[in-house]
């Protein structure tokens, strides 16, 4: 798990601090450490986006990788074009914010990126 910083925000349990155990920086909510890794540096360039659509519990309310909105919110069906994008709206959005339970397509999402990276590191091997 990464470590969790208690944050700003103490009412929102999910705007708290991800400290990226890569470069030991903050981000706020799940959505910051997933928009820092999608920049690249910590991890392999372009990998978040691939790691989505290899995810069962949310490849299918995905459309298309080539798509210029590919991700969308499964509840009010808010196009996205960064994953990071879609975990932004639903941490801030009342309404959609039980997407991100465990039981549902944005936790487990979550938790596969994690689970991901805790096993194979940021990539090292195709970095370059
Ligand atoms: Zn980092
Ligand atoms: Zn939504």
């Amino acid at each position: 798990m990464a470590t969790m910083v208690p944050g700003p925000m103490g009412n929102n349990p999910h705007l708290h601090n991800w400290k990226c155990w890569f470069c030991e920086n903050c981000y706020l909510g799940f959505s910051g450490i997933l928009e820092h890794w999608e920049e690249g540096r910590c991890v392999k360039y372009g990998r978040i986006k691939e790691l989505v659509f290899e995810t069962p519990e949310y490849a299918w309310c995905a459309n298309k990788l080539i798509d210029q909105f590919p991700f969308f919110c499964y509840e009010c069906r808010a196009h996205y074009q960064q994953i990071s994008q879609v975990y932004y709206h639903v941490e801030r959005s009342a309404s959609c914010q039980h997407l991100l339970h465990e039981d549902h397509c944005l936790g487990a999402l979550q938790k596969f990126i994690l689970d991901y990276y805790h096993a194979y590191g940021m990539d090292s091997a195709d970095l370059m």
